[in-house]
């Protein structure tokens, strides 16, 4: 209920902060109408001004914003919000072009006032952005490539629009309305302040050392860190952050992972990295002693934040790590509720902490189910294949319906395990789910 509440109160907020400037531009002296279709354009560009600003905010990752919803739940709005808002920027000149042909004339190169071309500026800026967030795997653009444009781009983008705003000039005749563009321009860097320099700094007097590279099955590599002068983190199992290895807290690359250690142990946080492209390909290789700055925990995909008379798990590939970080902490709890994993790798020799599962077996009530998808080794008498409800069902309890289910692995399989679970008459409303991709 708190969470809830909270939620609410974030979105209000989130409404207030982008309607504002339509409220606030209407009090007071106003300039004379200039029929709806005009006034129509207008207000779409200063809401999706607002709208493309508050994005700043989003996707600062500020733990009071974050909690009731978790941070893939923001990333997702962001993106699906930034779409609407881009709508509305470009109905802004389209509208004005069609109800006012006349201000064709305006679009001569030599003709052009420079507020137009600020306009222009920030609509090709906004464009790319959409473009290649939208299209950036079949566009082949790299993450990091994608990642430093989209951040450049946005400050761009909204520089110009703020211009074009302030050069229009329409509405903003009384020095306390273009004041208010300008403390939302404040408001908005600020925001940017907090993600590129105040947090860089928290995590600059928080740094972490490698204290171990351990070789996991499956490609992977658990990394453990030790906080060198500070007390280290709490974390809820299942969570994860984002860490920058071998790095300058301020460096824009970061890469997310979970925790796979368990919450209730101080002495060490330990993640485990899947090599899969240039940064965790080269993993093995990091050096103990190596400096880790750390930005979280983050994300709801945890026991904690959802009671039940037991829990089912399923997992694939790397996707078993927070999983492990649950059962780890719910067996250092000593908790005795039904514990049932189904956890699907290519092969059995690739089965990343199989023999940890085994271990803890003697420590929870838990049953694993192990699937191989590719090669199984001679005499396997397991399950093989792709999850689906038959399999589910042969091993869900009858009282099902009173678990919690948190699947954790690629979104296709994401998709294919709800659509089983509901096939089995499972509400959604009892499934979690951690996606390894945000973009
Ligand atoms: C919430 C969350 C938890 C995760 N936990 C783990 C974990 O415990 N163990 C593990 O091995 N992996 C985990 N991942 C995935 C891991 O972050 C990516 O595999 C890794 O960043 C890939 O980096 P790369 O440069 O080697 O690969 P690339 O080949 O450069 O990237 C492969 C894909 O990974 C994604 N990716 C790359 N860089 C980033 C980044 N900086 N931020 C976000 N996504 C990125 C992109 O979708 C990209 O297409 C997690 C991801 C998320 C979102």
């Amino acid at each position: 209920m708190r969470h809830l509440l909270y939620g609410a109160f974030w979105i209000g907020i989130y409404i207030v902060l982008i309607m504002t400037p339509l409220f606030v531009l209407l009090i007071g002296q106003t300039p004379p109408g200039r029929g709806f279709w005009r006034e129509l354009s207008v207000g779409l560009g200063f809401t999706s001004l607002s709208m493309m600003g508050m994005q700043f905010f989003l996707t600062g990752r500020f733990r009071h914003i974050t909690a009731p919803y978790g941070i893939d739940v923001i990333y997702h709005f962001h993106r699906h919000i930034s779409i609407i808002a881009f709508l509305f920027i470009l109905l802004h000149p389209l509208i004005l072009l069609v109800s006012s042909p006349r201000m064709m004339t305006l679009f001569k190169p030599n003709l052009a006032p420079w507020w137009l071309t600020a306009g222009v500026a920030g609509l090709v800026a906004f464009t790319i952005i959409i473009v290649t967030s939208v299209k950036r795997i079949p566009l082949g653009i790299r993450y990091e490539t994608w990642r430093l444009s989209h951040a450049l781009l946005s400050v761009a983008a909204v520089a110009f629009s703020m211009a074009h705003i302030l050069g229009v000039g329409y509405y903003m005749q009384e020095p306390l309305k273009r004041g208010l563009w300008i403390a939302l321009a404040f408001f908005w860097i600020i925001a940017l302040l907090y993600i590129r320099v105040v947090k860089p700094i928290i995590m600059l007097k928080h740094p972490y050392a490698v204290e171990r590279v351990v070789e996991e099955r499956g490609d992977t590599w658990t990394l453990v860190l030790k906080p060198d002068g500070h007390e280290g983190m709490r974390f809820q199992p299942g969570q994860f952050v984002w860490a920058k290895i071998g790095k300058s807290p301020f460096a824009i690359r970061e890469h997310p992972f979970s925790f796979s250690s368990s919450a209730m142990r101080e002495e060490g946080l330990e993640i485990p990295i899947k090599e899969l492209g240039d940064f965790t390909s080269q993993i093995g290789d990091v050096a103990p002693g190596t400096r880790v700055y750390l930005d979280g925990p983050y994300g709801l995909f945890t026991v904690d934040r959802h009671k039940a008379d037991g829990y089912v798990f399923i997992a694939a590939g790397v996707g078993i790590t927070p999983i492990i970080s649950i059962l780890r902490t719910l067996a250092d709890r000593q908790d005795r509720r039904p514990l049932l994993l189904f956890y699907s790798s290519r092969g059995w020799e690739e089965t990343t902490f199989r023999d940890e599962l085994k271990t803890l077996k003697e420590r929870l009530n838990l049953q694993t189910i192990h699937i191989l998808t590719r090669e199984s080794p001679e005499g396997w008498e397991g399950e093989r294949g792709r999850i689906n409800a038959e399999m589910l069902a042969r091993y869900l309890p009858q009282d099902r319906v009173h678990y919690e289910y948190f699947v954790c692995g690629p979104e296709p399989m994401q998709k294919a395990i709800k659509k089983q679970l509901g096939r089995l008459g499972l509400p959604l409303d009892n499934v979690q789910s951690e996606t390894f991709n945000f973009v």
